[in-house]
């Protein structure tokens, strides 16, 4: 058996004047996620957990937030190329588990659009990709409706 496993995380801030993306699909809000790209801290994750299984390091490694190639990327191009390069690296992503905490918006409703997303990324089964949602009980930041997190794990399997 010839896997790896990852672990992702990403925080950003929550302000207004930006839309709210989220498990590569836009979630209608009264704020959005403050980012060089669109913010999608779920993809972002995603994303850093398949790097990190795959020995690539972190996300900010490979996507640099001074790189105009990722001005405004979605949550979607991000997912596509980090298969790209994990794949380049002799590996296939096998299975996503991913974990939001957001006080607001309630994000149970759009769970299964995300995980469509996600999967349409990365070219897997909607079956391999699971999406939850929780909030912080109204502690810390996140708590205060301030940032939107999400913690991720990849499974990979060499190809
Ligand atoms: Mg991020």
């Amino acid at each position: 058996m010839n896997v790896r496993v990852g672990l992702g995380y990403d925080i950003h801030r929550l302000v207004e004047g930006r839309r709210l993306y989220l498990g590569a699909i836009e979630i209608p809000h009264d704020r959005g996620l403050l980012g060089h790209s669109d913010g999608d801290a779920a993809a972002h994750a995603v994303c850093d957990a398949a790097l990190g299984a795959a020995g690539l390091g972190d996300l900010g490694a490979q996507f640099s937030e001074t790189d105009p190639a990722w001005k405004d990327a979605s949550g979607a191009i991000l997912l596509a190329e980090t298969r790209r390069r994990v794949a380049a690296r002799g590996f296939r992503l096998a299975q996503v588990d991913v974990s939001i905490v957001a006080e607001a918006p309630r994000l149970a409703a759009y769970r299964p659009a995300m995980i469509e997303a996600i999967a349409r990324a990365l070219d897997l089964e909607v079956g391999a990709v699971s999406v939850k949602a929780r909030t912080n009980e109204g502690l810390d930041s996140i708590g205060r409706g301030e940032a939107i997190a999400a913690w991720a794990v990849v499974l990979l399997e060499a190809t």
